[in-house]
């Protein structure tokens, strides 16, 4: 993507991203869980039996989890107090919730995104 330095106080990505044609419905996804901040769907590339991203409908400058202020606590909490509700509506009864920050651990969407993983027996550490 397109990176701007604004006020010399970081990166801040401008250009939309795949998730927002998601949110939009412009491209098709498999719905797990909505309301009216976040949605959850199927990755298209699931990494388990059960692979689900849950983000904020608005990305609201949160392109990865390093950028998040004060003025994003309410949003991640409640990013945090839905993943039950997304694992349940998944049919998964424990699974592992993961954030990739940045592309050298993996972040390839800059559009938070917290995955929830399972189905399968989970190792640790994970690679
Ligand atoms: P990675 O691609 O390494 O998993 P991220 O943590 O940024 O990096 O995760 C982005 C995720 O978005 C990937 O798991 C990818 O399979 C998923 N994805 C990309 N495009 C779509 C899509 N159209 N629908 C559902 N999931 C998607």
């Amino acid at each position: 993507g397109r990176w701007d330095t604004i006020h010399g106080a970081g990166l801040r990505d401008t250009e939309e991203t795949i998730f927002d044609k998601i949110v939009a419905g412009d491209i098709p996804s498999e719905k797990v869980y909505e309301d009216d901040l976040c949605l959850a769907f199927k990755d298209v590339a699931p990494c388990a039996p059960v692979h689900v991203l849950l983000i904020p409908k608005h990305r609201n400058d949160l392109s990865q989890l390093r950028k998040a202020q004060p003025e994003h606590v309410g949003l991640l909490g409640h990013l945090m107090s839905k993943v039950g509700a997304v694992a349940e509506a998944a049919g998964l009864d424990d699974y592992r919730v993961v954030v990739n920050d940045g592309a050298g651990a993996g972040q390839t969407v800059f559009h938070l995104h917290v995955h929830v993983i399972g189905g399968r027996e989970l190792a640790w550490p994970p690679g």
